[in-house]
């Protein structure tokens, strides 16, 4: 099965059939995937789905158990991590607490053999890049979280790689810094042309920055595209669960006219507009996906029909509002909206609401 958009430029990343197994333990399962030249890769899933293991292969610190990787067109399995061109920055950043930021920046070159005249112009010119030139003689711990960070970035761009991993390397930073960051590095990679491979468990971090993201659980890979596509056209029901805004039905296909399919569900019967989903026959189960921003909410006696579901909770994302709502049955529901749609429903009362929506709002989970 290829689930897999077509990369834009030649791969210079390849992984074919990749597994890694840890004893009896499977930590990553047939990885089958290309990385563009110049492309932004994320790697998303919560802890344990094996995003830091496949980083690791890539970098050279651990073996695939089978399968092969190939960087730059050359089978790469079993060549140490020093014989690559792939250095990695890591959450901790690993910097060297007793040599200043400069001779941080220097030691690759330094053990890349570079003399010292040639070190220090190029350690200068990052730092420079990095706008943290003026902290060149500094110790490590006179510096700020983010100044660190760019340090760090400083000392793996300075050997100026084709590949750059980074394992999570924002995750220590409080919020605000984290979204500076996150630019930096964004412009960065467009800038330099670099390829990037991000692991992160953050959804924000990877959909604001990746050219395509790979989403993994328990060392399988779920999905994997660009954000527009993850989160318009979610593959399977963990995907769908993972990206936290989807409500998810299930159903029996019952009539089809076209594109406009009927799905009888325990909440009675939907028209759902299935464009471009797999072949599915009357008398099959489907799932599909109303997205919490599609879903329409209105008063119970309004007469609109659809699903009735009491309020439970709410809860405010900048310039709109997620109400959770529950049916009689106990399932949560979901509805995003700007404060100015909800304005006119009375969340407070208890009182029932129905949710309904357009046939056009639904995705048919391809996957399931
Ligand atoms: P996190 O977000 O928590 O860092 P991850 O997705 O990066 O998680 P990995 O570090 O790749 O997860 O680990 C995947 C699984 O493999 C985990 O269950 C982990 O315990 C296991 N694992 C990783 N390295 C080893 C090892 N050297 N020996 C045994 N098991 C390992």
């Amino acid at each position: 099965m290829n689930m897999q958009t077509p990369v834009k430029s030649d791969a210079i990343v390849r992984l074919e059939g990749v597994v890694k197994r840890f004893g009896e333990f499977t930590a990553v399962e047939r990885a089958d995937f290309e990385i563009g030249r110049g492309e932004f890769l994320a790697i998303m899933g919560s802890s344990g789905c094996g995003k830091t293991t496949t980083l690791r292969m890539l970098a050279g610190l651990e073996d695939p158990s089978e399968g092969n990787i190939y960087l730059d067109g050359a089978r790469v399995n079993g060549k140490a991590t020093w014989d690559r061109d792939t250095p990695m920055v890591w959450q901790s950043l690993a910097l060297f607490p007793f040599l200043t930021v400069q001779e941080n920046v220097e030691f690759s070159l330094k053990m890349r053999g570079v003399g010292k005249a040639e070190r220090a112009q190029r350690a200068r010119k990052w730092l420079d890049k990095m706008q943290i030139l003026e902290f060149a003689d500094r110790n490590i711990s006179q510096l700020s979280g983010g100044q660190r960070q760019r340090v760090a970035l400083a000392r793996a761009l300075v050997t100026e790689p084709k590949i750059l991993l980074l394992d999570e390397p924002l995750s220590a930073l409080d919020a605000h810094l984290k979204v500076r960051m996150q630019a930096v590095l964004s412009n960065l990679q467009k800038d330099l042309g670099i390829t990037f491979v991000y692991v992160t468990h953050s959804m924000s971090e990877a959909f604001s920055m990746a050219d395509r993201v790979v989403i993994m659980s328990r060392g399988k890979i779920e999905q994997i595209g660009t954000p527009q596509e993850i989160y318009h056209a979610p593959r399977n029901r963990f995907v769908a669960e993972f990206l936290g805004s989807a409500n998810i039905f299930t159903g029996k296909l019952v009539e089809k006219t076209g594109d406009l399919w009927q799905v009888e569900t325990a909440h009675g019967r939907f028209a759902v507009k299935a464009p471009q989903t797999p072949a599915k026959s009357v008398g099959d189960t489907l799932s599909f996906v109303v997205s919490a921003e599609k879903m329409q909410i209105s008063a119970a006696d309004a007469g609109v029909p659809g699903i009735r579901a009491r309020v439970v909770g709410e809860e405010f994302v900048g310039a709109s509002a997620i109400v959770f709502l529950e049916t009689d049955a106990g399932e949560e529901l979901k509805v995003q909206k700007s404060h100015g749609e909800l304005a006119s429903i009375d969340l407070h009362s208890g009182s029932p609401l129905t949710l309904h929506w357009e046939p056009e709002a639904c995705h048919v989970l391809p996957g399931e």
